[in-house]
């Protein structure tokens, strides 16, 4: 029977694998031994939908699930409110269960509190306690209850906080994570080595938080890299880590079919912005709240500059984590949401990717101004408009500019998605100054050099069937996993296909 192991490595990038294997040799087996190395990650590219999109084989319009991290919700209160109930029972592992296969799940992104499956599910909660500028507390359980104490796992883990600590507590920061990832990979061991499986998951993330906070002291082509520093060695450390650790895996079940995947890669976060609300003001479909909105705008830019300059962003993260009234208040500044009239604005820039100067984004149409009538002609127009925006040097900034439904026409879209979406050129982000230039500086850039990149890992060793899609998106990981268990996915109605 197949026995799988899959490995679950939050913003593992196939390119540092790639450009580092001399001393990554557990990944550089791996990738000579592997016919994939890419995938494609969903979009928006972030954790939350792409890893609901890997454990559901569905595209995010499909399950819904949405929230992006950002500097202007560090208690993730906003994530709390979130429902993960109805993914029960829809993931692969839900279906290898009830197929009497026996899964060991743990620490599966998002998944908490564990559920019933046929073997053994442990949860870490989404939700994390702080406790100082570097670590907070996460909560642990498990579905039976009786793994917590057959496998020791403690009912607390230390985690590390997934804000920027201040370039003072870095150090600290960044060797602190090691120890949480070490705990974590564990009690994934234990139950690896010690329960009877047919799939066996588990899920490690601390590699995105080093890679957004460490970036730019890693890649030599980020603008903001500062030369040689105490930093520049810390994220292919734990590229080590992880590659020690992957080898432990291999070495304690050779025989097993091995999965190795991410939900994303890693690279600079654009340094350079596009002011879209600006863009749309300049045509008439952006109206701001008078001159106040200019006088606002001009104080956030220099407070904004200021910070950058300063190095001092991290005390603006503090603030904020202190105060759930404040984070509001900083996010409609911060976003100009406060200086824009929403209520006289035909269309503006949308918020659903998050407050940050990421490549892709969207626009919202104000349905209480625009008629069913308009609605398509006014989409139409934006979309053709938005198209032809161009950098100073003539190049278009868009990669492309689409309808909601022609990128994702799914269950949930209307209520996920604005009414228009589109991904910039790379090394452009989403800026949200009004009645400014149209061109600007991502002012996030020193607390968060690096984003997400849609090329994610895929690596598959021991698997006796052939690969026929190569480079296949992340939607298809659930469909082809259920095909190594000859389980039949047409009835399910999944988005992906097998890769098989
Ligand atoms: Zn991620």
């Amino acid at each position: 029977m197949t026995k799988t192991l899959i490995l679950g490595i939050d913003s593992l990038d196939p390119y540092v694998l790639s450009d580092h294997k001399a001393v990554l040799p557990n990944f550089a087996r791996l990738m000579h031994e592997s016919p994939t190395l890419l995938s494609r990650s969903v979009f928006p590219v972030d954790t939350i939908p792409a890893w609901a999109s890997i454990n559901t084989g569905l595209r995010p319009g499909n399950h819904g699930l949405l929230y992006v991290y950002d500097i202007f919700d560090p208690n993730l209160s906003d994530l709390q409110k979130l429902n993960f109930d109805y993914l029960k029972g829809k993931t692969y592992w839900d279906y290898l269960s009830a197929e009497g296969f026996r899964c060991v799940i743990v620490f599966p992104s998002l998944m908490y509190p564990p559920w019933d499956v046929n073997g053994v599910m442990v949860g870490i909660s989404p939700i994390e306690r702080r406790i100082d500028w570097i670590s907070t507390e996460l909560e642990l359980d498990a579905c039976p209850k009786t793994a917590m104490a057959k496998h020791a796992i403690p009912h607390t883990l230390r985690g590390l906080w997934g804000s920027f600590p201040g370039i003072k507590h870095l150090g600290d920061w960044a060797t602190l994570g090691k120890e949480v990832v070490d705990a974590e990979k564990q009690i994934a061991m234990s139950l690896c080595r010690n329960e009877d499986w047919d799939l066996f998951f588990a899920y490690f993330n601390i590699l995105d938080v080093i890679q957004h906070r460490l970036w730019r002291f890693f890649d030599e082509r980020d603008p903001t890299y500062p030369g040689s520093t105490a930093f520049e060695g810390t994220i292919l450390d734990y590229y080590k880590t992880v590659d020690g650790f992957v080898g432990e895996f291999v070495d304690a079940f050779p025989d097993a079919s091995m999965i190795v995947l991410s939900d994303h890669g890693h690279h600079s976060r654009p340094a350079r912005t596009v002011n879209v609300n600006e863009f749309l003001r300049a045509r008439g479909h952006v109206t701001t709240k008078g001159d106040r909105s200019k006088a606002l705008s001009l104080v956030r830019k220099s407070v904004l500059e200021l910070s950058t300059r300063l190095n001092v962003e991290h005390v603006l993260i503090r603030v904020l984590a202190n105060s759930e009234r404040l984070a509001k208040a900083g996010k409609s500044v911060y976003s100009s949401v406060g200086s824009i009239d929403r209520t006289k604005s035909r269309a503006f820039l949308s918020n659903f990717a998050g407050i940050k100067s990421y490549p892709f984004g969207g626009v919202e149409i104000n349905r209480e101004l625009v008629s069913d009538r308009e609605y398509d002609l006014l989409r139409n127009a934006l979309i053709a408009e938005l198209s032809e925006l161009g950098t100073r040097d003539g190049f278009s900034v868009m990669k492309w500019v689409k309808t909601r439904e022609d990128v994702d026409n799914g269950e949930f879209s209307d209520r996920m998605y604005p009414d228009i979406l589109f991904e910039l050129a790379d090394g452009y982000g989403v800026g949200w100054e009004v009645h400014s230039d149209l061109y600007g500086k991502a002012t996030d850039h020193s607390v968060a050099s690096g984003g997400h990149n849609k090329d994610a890992v895929l690596l598959l060793r021991n698997i006796e069937k052939e690969v026929k899609d190569k480079a296949p998106s992340i939607i298809n990981v659930t469909p082809s996993i259920l095909d190594l268990y000859g389980i039949d996915c047409n009835e399910k109605r999944l988005d992906g296909k097998s890769i098989f």
